[in-house]
Protein backbone atom coordinates (compact mmCIF):
# COMPACT_ATOMS: atom_id res chain seq x y z
CA UNK A 1 0.00 0.00 0.00
CA UNK A 2 1.22 3.42 -0.92
CA UNK A 3 2.20 6.07 2.09
CA UNK A 4 0.31 9.38 2.35
CA UNK A 5 -0.70 11.75 4.39
CA UNK A 6 -3.37 12.86 6.02
CA UNK A 7 -6.03 15.42 4.62
CA UNK A 8 -6.41 16.92 8.01
CA UNK A 9 -3.48 18.80 7.98
CA UNK A 10 -3.81 22.60 8.43
CA UNK A 11 0.29 23.35 8.11
CA UNK A 12 3.21 21.41 7.84
CA UNK A 13 6.25 22.11 9.49
CA UNK A 14 8.75 19.36 8.34
CA UNK A 15 12.22 17.87 10.33
CA UNK A 16 15.03 16.45 9.31
CA UNK A 17 15.02 13.95 11.95
CA UNK A 18 13.55 10.70 10.65
CA UNK A 19 15.35 7.61 9.00
CA UNK A 20 13.65 8.08 5.71
CA UNK A 21 11.50 5.23 4.04
CA UNK A 22 9.57 2.76 6.63
CA UNK A 23 10.95 -0.70 6.93
CA UNK A 24 7.99 -2.27 8.37
CA UNK A 25 4.03 -1.47 6.73
CA UNK A 26 1.83 0.84 9.23
CA UNK A 27 0.11 -1.22 12.03
CA UNK A 28 0.51 0.94 15.12
CA UNK A 29 -0.32 4.31 16.25
CA UNK A 30 1.55 6.05 19.26
CA UNK A 31 -0.01 9.16 20.30
CA UNK A 32 2.46 11.59 22.77
CA UNK A 33 1.78 14.14 25.52
CA UNK A 34 3.75 17.00 24.15
CA UNK A 35 4.11 18.69 27.66
CA UNK A 36 2.97 22.16 26.76
CA UNK A 37 -0.43 23.76 25.23
CA UNK A 38 1.07 24.36 22.53
CA UNK A 39 0.10 25.63 19.03
CA UNK A 40 0.11 23.21 15.92
CA UNK A 41 3.36 25.28 14.45
CA UNK A 42 5.03 25.45 17.38
CA UNK A 43 4.85 21.91 18.17
CA UNK A 44 6.36 21.01 14.19
CA UNK A 45 9.46 24.17 15.02
CA UNK A 46 10.02 21.82 18.14
CA UNK A 47 11.83 18.97 15.53
CA UNK A 48 13.37 21.39 13.29
CA UNK A 49 16.51 22.09 14.62
CA UNK A 50 18.79 18.70 13.92
CA UNK A 51 20.55 18.67 17.02
CA UNK A 52 17.05 18.15 18.89
CA UNK A 53 17.42 14.52 17.23
CA UNK A 54 13.31 13.89 18.07
CA UNK A 55 10.43 14.16 15.50
CA UNK A 56 6.78 12.76 15.25
CA UNK A 57 4.58 12.28 12.04
CA UNK A 58 1.92 14.72 13.11
CA UNK A 59 1.15 16.83 15.82
CA UNK A 60 -2.21 18.43 17.24
CA UNK A 61 -2.20 22.01 18.57
CA UNK A 62 -3.95 23.16 21.34
CA UNK A 63 -6.92 24.24 19.02
CA UNK A 64 -7.02 21.10 17.22
CA UNK A 65 -5.15 21.94 14.20
CA UNK A 66 -3.19 19.18 12.84
CA UNK A 67 0.98 20.05 11.96
CA UNK A 68 2.47 17.45 9.04
CA UNK A 69 6.37 16.70 10.37
CA UNK A 70 7.34 13.78 8.76
CA UNK A 71 5.63 11.81 6.31
CA UNK A 72 4.03 9.01 7.03
CA UNK A 73 5.72 7.06 4.48
CA UNK A 74 9.01 7.93 6.99
CA UNK A 75 10.36 6.33 10.35
CA UNK A 76 9.76 9.36 12.59
CA UNK A 77 12.12 9.65 15.80
CA UNK A 78 9.28 9.58 18.73
CA UNK A 79 8.95 6.50 20.68
CA UNK A 80 12.24 5.82 21.41
CA UNK A 81 12.04 2.42 19.80
CA UNK A 82 13.11 2.32 16.14
CA UNK A 83 10.94 -1.20 16.01
CA UNK A 84 8.01 0.75 17.01
CA UNK A 85 8.15 3.92 14.94
CA UNK A 86 9.40 1.83 11.81
CA UNK A 87 5.66 0.42 12.19
CA UNK A 88 3.54 3.21 13.78
CA UNK A 89 2.39 6.66 13.21
CA UNK A 90 3.48 8.89 16.29
CA UNK A 91 1.62 12.26 17.23
CA UNK A 92 2.43 14.33 19.51
CA UNK A 93 -0.58 16.54 20.62
CA UNK A 94 -0.94 19.56 22.92
CA UNK A 95 -0.68 18.92 26.20
CA UNK A 96 -0.54 20.24 30.32
CA UNK A 97 3.18 20.41 31.42
CA UNK A 98 1.94 18.23 34.32
CA UNK A 99 0.83 14.83 35.17
CA UNK A 100 -2.07 13.67 34.09
CA UNK A 101 -0.96 15.65 31.30
CA UNK A 102 -4.57 16.61 30.36
CA UNK A 103 -5.52 17.60 26.95
CA UNK A 104 -8.54 19.53 25.92
CA UNK A 105 -11.70 18.39 23.84
CA UNK A 106 -10.63 19.92 20.81
CA UNK A 107 -7.35 18.00 20.66
CA UNK A 108 -8.33 14.93 21.70
CA UNK A 109 -11.44 14.93 19.19
CA UNK A 110 -8.95 15.84 16.70
CA UNK A 111 -6.86 12.75 17.70
CA UNK A 112 -10.11 10.49 16.97
CA UNK A 113 -10.94 11.93 13.51
CA UNK A 114 -7.36 11.71 12.79
CA UNK A 115 -6.82 7.82 13.98
CA UNK A 116 -9.93 7.19 11.95
CA UNK A 117 -7.97 8.90 8.67
CA UNK A 118 -4.82 7.07 9.31
CA UNK A 119 -6.47 3.81 9.78
CA UNK A 120 -8.78 4.29 6.58
CA UNK A 121 -5.70 5.05 4.77
CA UNK A 122 -4.01 2.16 5.31
CA UNK A 123 -6.51 0.07 4.60
CA UNK A 124 -7.29 -0.69 8.63
CA UNK A 125 -11.01 -1.50 10.03
CA UNK A 126 -10.20 -1.69 14.02
CA UNK A 127 -7.90 0.15 16.31
CA UNK A 128 -7.05 -1.61 19.34
CA UNK A 129 -5.93 -1.27 22.95
CA UNK A 130 -4.60 -4.24 24.73
CA UNK A 131 -3.39 -1.87 28.00
CA UNK A 132 -0.48 -4.47 28.12
CA UNK A 133 2.59 -3.98 27.17
CA UNK A 134 3.77 -6.98 26.40
CA UNK A 135 0.72 -8.62 24.52
CA UNK A 136 0.87 -5.28 22.39
CA UNK A 137 4.32 -5.50 21.37
CA UNK A 138 4.29 -9.58 20.51
CA UNK A 139 0.66 -9.44 19.12
CA UNK A 140 0.56 -9.86 14.90
CA UNK A 141 -2.51 -7.64 13.67
CA UNK A 142 -4.53 -9.47 11.60
CA UNK A 143 -5.32 -7.24 7.86
CA UNK A 144 -7.39 -4.56 9.07
CA UNK A 145 -6.24 -4.11 12.72
CA UNK A 146 -4.42 -1.29 13.86
CA UNK A 147 -2.41 -1.17 17.44
CA UNK A 148 -2.31 1.59 19.76
CA UNK A 149 0.87 1.57 21.80
CA UNK A 150 2.82 3.95 24.13
CA UNK A 151 5.84 5.73 24.89
CA UNK A 152 5.87 4.79 28.94
CA UNK A 153 6.54 1.00 27.49
CA UNK A 154 9.80 2.11 25.81
CA UNK A 155 11.33 5.04 27.84
CA UNK A 156 11.08 5.65 31.90
CA UNK A 157 8.48 8.39 31.49
CA UNK A 158 4.75 8.81 31.64
CA UNK A 159 4.17 9.97 28.20
CA UNK A 160 1.04 9.67 26.89
CA UNK A 161 0.53 10.93 30.31
CA UNK A 162 -2.04 9.28 32.54
CA UNK A 163 -5.11 11.57 31.08
CA UNK A 164 -4.57 9.73 27.68
CA UNK A 165 -3.67 6.37 28.77
CA UNK A 166 -6.95 6.04 30.57
CA UNK A 167 -9.09 7.07 27.88
CA UNK A 168 -7.20 4.35 25.02
CA UNK A 169 -10.02 1.93 26.09
CA UNK A 170 -12.67 5.14 24.65
CA UNK A 171 -10.62 6.03 21.80
CA UNK A 172 -9.71 2.84 20.66
CA UNK A 173 -13.55 1.81 20.92
CA UNK A 174 -14.60 5.46 19.27
CA UNK A 175 -12.52 5.05 16.26
CA UNK A 176 -13.46 1.18 15.28
CA UNK A 177 -17.47 2.15 15.59
CA UNK A 178 -16.68 5.40 13.56
CA UNK A 179 -14.70 3.07 10.96
CA UNK A 180 -17.75 0.74 10.83
CA UNK A 181 -15.73 -2.14 12.71
CA UNK A 182 -18.02 -4.41 15.34
CA UNK A 183 -19.48 -2.34 18.19
CA UNK A 184 -16.66 -2.64 20.87
CA UNK A 185 -16.62 -1.80 25.16
CA UNK A 186 -13.81 -0.76 27.05
CA UNK A 187 -12.46 -4.27 27.59
CA UNK A 188 -9.13 -4.63 25.66
CA UNK A 189 -9.82 -8.31 25.51
CA UNK A 190 -13.28 -7.53 23.89
CA UNK A 191 -11.49 -5.52 21.50
CA UNK A 192 -9.41 -8.59 20.99
CA UNK A 193 -11.52 -10.97 20.02
CA UNK A 194 -9.76 -13.25 23.33
CA UNK A 195 -11.30 -15.65 24.27
CA UNK A 196 -11.45 -13.54 28.06
CA UNK A 197 -14.53 -11.94 28.77
CA UNK A 198 -15.49 -9.34 30.66
CA UNK A 199 -15.89 -9.10 34.39
CA UNK A 200 -19.15 -9.40 35.28
CA UNK A 201 -21.81 -11.36 37.87
CA UNK A 202 -19.94 -9.55 40.62
CA UNK A 203 -21.02 -10.95 44.29
CA UNK A 204 -23.14 -9.31 46.81
CA UNK A 205 -20.39 -6.65 48.75
CA UNK A 206 -18.47 -5.85 50.22
CA UNK A 207 -16.33 -8.15 48.11
CA UNK A 208 -12.78 -8.04 47.01
CA UNK A 209 -10.87 -7.56 43.81
CA UNK A 210 -7.17 -8.04 43.37
CA UNK A 211 -5.69 -5.26 41.07
CA UNK A 212 -2.89 -6.31 38.60
CA UNK A 213 -2.07 -2.93 37.47
CA UNK A 214 -0.29 0.15 38.84
CA UNK A 215 -2.22 2.80 37.16
CA UNK A 216 -5.74 2.22 37.54
CA UNK A 217 -7.38 5.38 37.91
CA UNK A 218 -9.95 6.43 41.23
CA UNK A 219 -12.49 8.51 40.09
CA UNK A 220 -15.22 10.25 41.52
CA UNK A 221 -17.96 8.54 40.61
CA UNK A 222 -19.40 5.59 38.73
CA UNK A 223 -17.99 6.14 35.30
CA UNK A 224 -15.40 7.56 32.58
CA UNK A 225 -17.51 10.83 32.93
CA UNK A 226 -16.46 11.51 36.77
CA UNK A 227 -13.31 13.25 36.98
CA UNK A 228 -10.58 11.17 37.87
CA UNK A 229 -8.98 12.36 41.52
CA UNK A 230 -5.55 11.58 40.77
CA UNK A 231 -4.57 8.61 42.47
CA UNK A 232 -4.58 5.13 42.02
CA UNK A 233 -4.62 2.08 44.13
CA UNK A 234 -1.63 0.12 42.54
CA UNK A 235 -1.51 -3.14 42.95
CA UNK A 236 -2.81 -5.11 45.49
CA UNK A 237 -6.30 -6.33 47.14
CA UNK A 238 -9.11 -3.68 47.44
CA UNK A 239 -12.74 -4.00 49.20
CA UNK A 240 -15.47 -2.87 47.26
CA UNK A 241 -18.74 -1.42 49.17
CA UNK A 242 -20.96 -0.71 46.35
CA UNK A 243 -20.98 -1.39 42.41
CA UNK A 244 -22.93 0.72 39.66
CA UNK A 245 -22.51 0.10 35.80
CA UNK A 246 -19.84 -1.97 36.19
CA UNK A 247 -17.66 0.47 38.59
CA UNK A 248 -16.83 -0.73 42.17
CA UNK A 249 -16.84 1.85 45.41
CA UNK A 250 -13.32 1.42 46.95
CA UNK A 251 -14.28 0.67 51.24
CA UNK A 252 -11.86 3.32 51.99
CA UNK A 253 -13.93 5.75 50.40
CA UNK A 254 -10.99 6.98 48.01
CA UNK A 255 -13.23 6.71 45.09
CA UNK A 256 -14.50 4.31 42.41
CA UNK A 257 -12.56 1.98 40.32
CA UNK A 258 -13.49 0.74 37.01
CA UNK A 259 -14.11 -3.56 38.22
CA UNK A 260 -14.85 -4.88 34.59
CA UNK A 261 -11.71 -5.38 32.34
CA UNK A 262 -10.11 -8.69 32.85
CA UNK A 263 -6.67 -7.39 32.32
CA UNK A 264 -6.79 -4.07 35.12
CA UNK A 265 -8.13 -6.49 38.34
CA UNK A 266 -9.36 -10.29 39.08
CA UNK A 267 -13.01 -10.37 40.96
CA UNK A 268 -12.50 -12.14 43.99
CA UNK A 269 -14.95 -13.36 46.74
CA UNK A 270 -17.81 -11.93 49.36
CA UNK A 271 -15.95 -10.63 52.39
CA UNK A 272 -17.47 -12.19 55.79
CA UNK A 273 -18.86 -9.54 58.16
CA UNK A 274 -16.54 -7.93 60.22
CA UNK A 275 -18.87 -9.03 63.54
CA UNK A 276 -18.40 -12.66 62.52
CA UNK A 277 -14.65 -12.16 61.96
CA UNK A 278 -14.68 -10.80 65.84
CA UNK A 279 -16.60 -13.07 67.38
CA UNK A 280 -14.89 -16.10 65.58
CA UNK A 281 -11.50 -14.82 66.89
CA UNK A 282 -12.92 -15.32 70.41
CA UNK A 283 -11.77 -18.45 72.38
CA UNK A 284 -13.81 -21.89 73.18
CA UNK A 285 -12.88 -20.69 76.79
CA UNK A 286 -14.54 -17.34 76.48
CA UNK A 287 -17.49 -18.37 74.68
CA UNK A 288 -18.13 -21.54 77.41
CA UNK A 289 -17.78 -18.48 79.36
CA UNK A 290 -20.56 -16.51 78.28
CA UNK A 291 -22.50 -19.79 77.65
CA UNK A 292 -22.28 -20.35 81.76
CA UNK A 293 -23.34 -16.26 82.27
CA UNK A 294 -26.76 -17.02 80.08
CA UNK A 295 -25.44 -15.31 77.45
CA UNK A 296 -26.38 -17.64 75.00
CA UNK A 297 -29.73 -19.29 75.89
CA UNK A 298 -30.54 -22.69 76.68
CA UNK A 299 -31.34 -26.08 75.08
CA UNK A 300 -32.06 -26.07 71.61
CA UNK A 301 -31.74 -22.02 71.16
CA UNK A 302 -28.10 -22.20 72.39
CA UNK A 303 -27.74 -25.00 69.94
CA UNK A 304 -28.83 -22.69 67.43
CA UNK A 305 -27.32 -19.62 68.07
CA UNK A 306 -23.84 -20.76 68.46
CA UNK A 307 -24.11 -22.88 65.31
CA UNK A 308 -25.30 -19.48 63.47
CA UNK A 309 -22.55 -17.95 64.42
CA UNK A 310 -19.69 -20.19 63.30
CA UNK A 311 -19.14 -22.31 66.64
CA UNK A 312 -18.71 -25.70 67.11
CA UNK A 313 -21.59 -26.63 69.64
CA UNK A 314 -20.33 -29.70 71.22
CA UNK A 315 -16.63 -28.32 71.66
CA UNK A 316 -18.20 -25.20 73.69
CA UNK A 317 -20.46 -27.84 75.31
CA UNK A 318 -17.47 -29.82 76.25
CA UNK A 319 -15.39 -26.74 77.70
CA UNK A 320 -18.74 -25.54 79.78
CA UNK A 321 -18.85 -29.25 81.10
CA UNK A 322 -15.47 -28.56 82.08
CA UNK A 323 -15.35 -25.74 83.48
CA UNK A 324 -18.52 -26.24 85.70
CA UNK A 325 -16.56 -29.57 87.21
ZN1 LIG B 1 6.31 10.54 24.05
Amino acid sequence: MAYTNSSLVNCTVKSPNHSGKRTHSIDRITPHCVVGQLSAESIGSCFTSTSRQASCNYGIGKDGRVCLIVDEANRSWCSSSNENDQRAVTIECASDTTEPYEMNDAVYNKLVALCVDICKRNGKSKLLWFGDKSKSLTYSPKSGEMVLTVHRWFANKSCPGNWLYSRLGGLAATVTSKLGGSTVTDSAETTAGASKATNSNFPATPFTVKVLISDLNIRKGAGMNYAATGKYTGKGVFTISEVENGWGKLKSGAGWIYLENPNYCTVQGKVTTSTNTTLVKKSVDEIAKEVISGKWGNGDARKKALSAAGYDYNAIQKKVNELLK
